[in-house]
């Protein structure tokens, strides 16, 4: 059987709302690099649900690989829920596409599939505005979620006091192309 023409352009025309492209962008990308589930976290019932939901009907496989045990995609998860806003079942859905996303190795944005940087601006603004409004540098968002953590597990991570000095400051700050 081929599979389901998960199409930028399709996904785009099909769903114009922000949060549907940006379900859609991660089921896409997940397709695409082979990854299962495609979208970590969620049950049967749930995963059915955003295919209705975000596919206009297209059901797709989440997969039944199991998740690694060491990484954190848990972490990140929390994280996000906990400043959800509204709490509702997209923004769990969004929490879960955005941590299963976070565990690859690019930039947040291209491993969700999305466009540009901006779409992620937009819909962490949009659905988890009490974390993004954290991010006051514009941190590369991996690195701002990474530090968040590791700030809440109290585990220091940056080698100094300001970012304005650090070594690392490119890494934290630079260009997300
Ligand atoms: S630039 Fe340095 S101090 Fe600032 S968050 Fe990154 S690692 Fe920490």
């Amino acid at each position: 059987m081929n599979a389901p023409d998960l199409s930028l352009s399709r996904l785009i025309a099909a769903q114009p709302p922000l949060e549907k492209l940006v379900i859609a962008c991660v089921l896409a990308e997940s397709q695409r690099v082979g990854a299962q589930p495609l979208i970590r976290g969620l049950g049967p019932a749930s995963f059915s649900m955003l295919c209705a939901t975000c596919l206009a009907g297209l059901e797709l496989d989440n997969g039944t690989a199991p998740a690694p045990v060491f990484d954190e995609f848990d972490e990140l998860f929390e994280l996000l829920v906990e400043h959800a806003a509204p709490l509702d079942q997209m923004s769990l859905w969004l929490a879960a596409a955005i941590a299963t996303a976070a565990q690859r190795d690019n930039h947040l944005w291209q491993d969700m599939g999305l466009p540009s940087r901006r779409e992620l601006n937009a819909i962490l603004r949009l659905r988890f505005p009490g974390l993004a409004v954290l991010n006051v540098g514009d941190m590369k968002w991996k690195k701002f979620f990474y530090r968040q953590l590791c700030q809440s597990a109290g585990v220091p991570i940056c080698k100094s006091p300001t970012c304005g000095v650090c070594v690392d400051h490119a890494e934290c700050f630079g260009p997300e192309h």
